[in-house]
């Protein structure tokens, strides 16, 4: 049996604050020494998640990027599955002022504001700022009323660790399906998924084994994905156990 690793960032295999993943190394030198793909599914763009894979050790990987708004097969095939970037910025403009609502895109922000938002460095805010499928946004007041006006616009919403965004129905979800599929035509795979944010719930349902961080968020996490394990500590310390854990399972079956 094959197994096969979908992995959210940030909060998860990196550290929500400082970013640092070093404690997930051995894992994740273990997970390729296994020859299991670890395929990183997250809010971030393509430019962005391309540095991290490079970072990482898992260049020429899938990944899945903003939200499930394209798999990236490597570094030249895109499937896109979202609404495209322009289109985000016009409705959420739209709902902003039936719902009176003034929120701040990642479009409407220079690159310092980024960067403060994110606490990243300037290289990696401007990476950050490459948007195709998925528009983040900061609202000062409840947002009840703008969230309705997007559904209304047939568009959704989900809630990251640090932002709201406005995208398609795309969702982690579907991407991760065509992750598993693509994957399985090799073989039978049994599949871990590992996520911190509301916006994983629907990729944690679809695989086998969902690994659920600890964070602010974890009881409504819980109660969407009540099957999930919770690792036994946030971020990549969390990471590497229950991956660790996975591989050992495993090697145990063999
Ligand atoms: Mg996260």
């Amino acid at each position: 049996m094959g197994q096969l690793i979908i992995s959210d960032l940030d909060g998860t295999l990196l550290d929500h604050h400082s970013y640092d993943w070093r404690p997930a190394e051995d894992a994740l030198a273990a997970a390729r020494a296994a020859g299991v793909p670890v395929v990183l599914c997250t809010s971030k763009t393509r430019a962005e998640t391309h540095w991290w894979q490079r970072e990482l050790g898992l260049e020429g990987m899938p990944c899945i990027v903003e939200n499930g708004g394209a798999v990236a097969w490597g570094t030249s095939e895109v499937e896109g599955l979202g609404v495209p970037y322009g289109q985000l910025r016009q409705v959420l403009r739209e709902c902003a002022v039936e719902a009176d609502c003034p929120v701040r895109g990642f479009g409407d922000m220079g690159l310092e504001e980024v960067m403060r938002l994110c606490e990243l460095p300037a290289d990696q805010a401007e990476r950050a700022r490459q948007r195709e499928w998925d528009e983040p946004f900061v609202v000062d007041q409840d947002p009840e009323g703008l969230l309705v006006a997007i559904r209304k616009r047939g568009l959704s919403w989900s809630r990251g660790g640090r932002f709201y965004h406005i995208h398609g129905k795309n969702d982690k979800a579907e991407s991760a399906r065509r992750v598993i599929a693509r994957f399985g035509r090799r073989g039978p795979v049994v599949s871990m998924g590992l996520g911190d944010g509301l916006n994983d719930a629907t990729f944690l349902q679809v695989v086998d084994i969902p690994v659920l961080m600890p964070s602010a968020t974890i009881e409504a996490l819980r109660r969407m994905v009540p099957q999930g394990r919770v690792a036994a500590a946030p971020g990549p310390e969390g990471w590497a156990a229950a991956v660790l854990a996975f591989l050992a399972e495993a090697g145990i079956d063999q």
